[in-house]
């Protein structure tokens, strides 16, 4: 089976398990609706296994994760990935997104996934707004590191509380990602490192644009390219491309907008 960057692997006949998430337009129902369709551009990986793969069930989990569910099924059954990065090219913590069960396999129990809320922020959330920042800033492991965490939560609390409207939003109670924006100026957005994948961003994103703003734009590191695919695929086009001359971190960075259309 030709697959896209994973030159030709050759997979057993028998049972796997393919962990997926959906958080483009139409969420579960479209993701899961394509995989079902026989007739379709072959885009992902998973595409090209279902040319020639018959489904036997699918288990949809709102709010759920990708790697989460490979985490729990690879306790189960081993973590049998036969094609290493299948469906995980973005992924830095799971050999793969296809896993080799048992055919006799039986699903495990699936807890249910809490929603996210969202709420916009106030001055008592700055500690919980950096303890979002920090750790997920630096992920961002191509710049340099130039504050301490004492210094971010200053800047949360003295500055982006201070100068920008702040939407947070919550699982159980706790904040796993932010927004701040300033007019048409977002100037953060962050998830936390364990809850990437699972929307957060994509709700804020979509509160942001249905604030009543007729443009949205930001600056992202051009090595960014998990943000930026993010961006682009939430319909933010790159306007211009700098050398980082401009910026603190003095790291090339492009400039995206977003313009309510019609
Ligand atoms: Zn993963």
């Amino acid at each position: 089976m030709p697959v896209a960057r994973l030159g030709r692997p050759s997979l057993r006949p028998g049972a796997y398990v393919y962990c997926g998430s959906a958080n483009g337009p139409g969420g579960l129902r479209a993701r899961l609706a394509r995989h079902l369709r026989a007739d379709k551009r072959r885009h992902w990986h998973i595409d090209h296994l279902l040319a020639a793969a018959r489904v036997d069930d699918l288990v949809a989990l709102p709010g759920g994760n990708e790697c989460d569910l490979v985490a729990r099924f690879a306790a189960v059954v081993g973590n049998n990935s036969p094609v290493p990065g299948f469906g995980s090219s973005d992924c830095r913590r799971c050999r793969a997104h296809l896993l080799a069960v048992p055919a006799d396999f039986a699903w495990p129990a699936m807890p249910a996934t809490a929603p996210l809320t969202q709420r916009q922020a106030g001055a008592d959330d700055a500690d919980a707004i950096a303890a979002v920042f920090s750790p997920s800033f630096r992920l961002l492991d191509f710049l340099p590191a130039l504050h301490t965490v004492a210094e971010d939560r200053a800047f949360i609390a003295d500055v982006i509380l201070r100068d920008c409207d702040v939407l947070v939003a919550e699982h159980q109670g706790t904040i796993i990602a932010f927004l701040a924006r300033d007019g048409a100026e977002i100037r953060l957005l962050y998830t936390h490192p364990d809850f990437l994948g699972r929307g957060a961003a994509s709700m804020l994103l979509q509160a942001a644009k249905a604030s009543g703003v007729d443009a949205l734009e930001l600056w992202c590191f051009q090595a960014n390219t998990r943000a930026r695919r993010f961006y682009e695929h939430h319909g933010f086009a790159a306007i211009a491309f700098t050398d980082g001359a401009d910026n603190e971190e003095k790291t090339p960075d492009v400039r995206y907008r977003w313009r309510r259309s019609g």
